[in-house]
């Protein structure tokens, strides 16, 4: 344990923070999570080992710098986490980039008007690294994303801005506090709130037919424990510093479908047409524009094309080692059962584990 004072952690309801709250409390930490509801919304916050003692939960939104100050006063640390992440949004401008950059940049902020912070660590996303794999490279934490715009990947574009402005912020500012950024991929797992993550409702969306194939698509996974681990180990890690990816892996769609049904979910209706070939890519090219936007042209930018992360930095700086990505698939699928997001074929009376 580094610090008897809370560590503050924003947004600690989401799918990621979590589990940040939940094993910052298991180290013996004290924290307070930001929420935007009364603290009563919480149970799976409140009912974790610790939180009687350790976890207080305190109001602020990205959308009132103010709301932060208070939340700050007396910590050396924020895991700043908030930040919508939904894909097809109507209007990207205020529903992503607001709550974004001038969230992210009322915590830098109240960060610098609070004389106890030594560090930010905030979650980024590969998303402001690139919004376009490339087959022939490598990404690393170099790689900035250039190309995303409130009409291109307004998410990513979100998250760009967001890290690229706090970055700015302690370089104009000569904060007292460090910032580092953690840039995980897609990240799954089980969720310990009721509620089901983009990422992981794009795995169930996979499972319950609303794929009409298998594409030539592929992800960089990583499970939601080792991204909050992470997190934690940057905050303790004194030697930490910059940008860390953070990808356990990558996972072809057709593997994934293939490895579904070895695990026993054959029965659930995965897609089954294969349109991995040129003839796929060109059919699902031309069918993207029919999706919604957001969802097109991320076809179109991701369709016959590998993603690769290259994640020594973060193993060799912060000594991580990530799970395999397909156990932390399985982990989720079960969760998403349990939690009814995913429903059985009607064949089915119990799941296979
Ligand atoms: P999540 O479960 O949707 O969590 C998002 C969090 O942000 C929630 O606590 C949400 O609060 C909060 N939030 C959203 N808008 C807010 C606002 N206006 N004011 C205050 N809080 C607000 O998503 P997640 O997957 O855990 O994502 C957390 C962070 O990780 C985000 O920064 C995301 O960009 C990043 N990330 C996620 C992935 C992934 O695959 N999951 C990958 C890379 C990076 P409410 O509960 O009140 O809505």
């Amino acid at each position: 344990m580094i610090t008897d004072k809370p560590v503050c952690v924003t947004g600690a309801s989401g799918f990621i923070a979590s589990h940040i709250v939940a094993q910052l409390l298991h180290g013996g930490y004290r924290v307070r999570g930001t929420v935007r509801k009364s603290p009563d919304y919480y149970p799976y916050l409140q009912q974790l080992p610790g939180a009687n003692e350790r976890l207080e939960l305190v109001k602020a939104d990205l959308l009132s710098k103010e709301s932060f100050l208070p939340a700050f006063r007396e910590c050396e640390y924020i895991i700043h986490t908030a930040s919508p992440y939904v894909i097809n949004v109507k209007n990207p401008a205020k529903d992503l980039v607001e709550p974004s950059l001038q969230g992210t940049l009322g915590v830098m902020e109240a960060a610098a008007k609070t004389a106890t912070i030594r560090r930010v660590i905030l979650t980024s996303s590969v998303a402001a690294v690139t919004d376009e794999p490339d087959s022939t490279k490598v990404f690393t934490e170099r790689d900035w994303n250039t190309l995303s715009s409130l009409d291109r990947h307004p998410y990513h574009y979100s998250k760009t801005l967001a890290e690229r402005a706090a970055w700015e912020f302690v370089d104009r500012e000569k904060t007292a506090f460090d910032l580092i950024s953690i840039n995980p991929s897609m990240v799954t797992g089980p969720s310990l709130g009721p509620d089901i993550n983009t990422t992981n409702a794009m795995i169930r969306d996979i499972m319950s037919g609303v794929y009409p194939g298998i594409m030539d698509l592929n992800w960089g996974f990583v499970d939601v424990r080792d991204t909050a681990r992470a997190h934690i180990l940057a905050m303790e890690t004194s030697g930490a510093a910059g940008r860390y990816l953070c990808s356990a892996g990558l996972m072809e769609m057709r593997k994934l479908v293939e490895l579904l049904s070895l695990a026993g979910y054959g029965d659930y209706p995965l897609p089954n047409k294969d349109l991995t070939g040129r003839f796929g890519t060109a059919l699902m090219t031309a069918l993207s524009f029919t999706q919604p936007r957001d969802t097109g042209t991320y076809i179109r930018t991701h369709i016959g094309r590998s993603i690769r992360y290259g994640c020594s930095k973060i193993k060799q700086e912060l000594g991580i080692s990530f799970m395999p990505v397909m156990e932390s698939i399985l982990e989720a699928v079960e969760d998403m059962i349990r939690k009814g997001h995913l429903v059985p074929p009607p064949s089915r009376s119990a799941s296979p584990h």
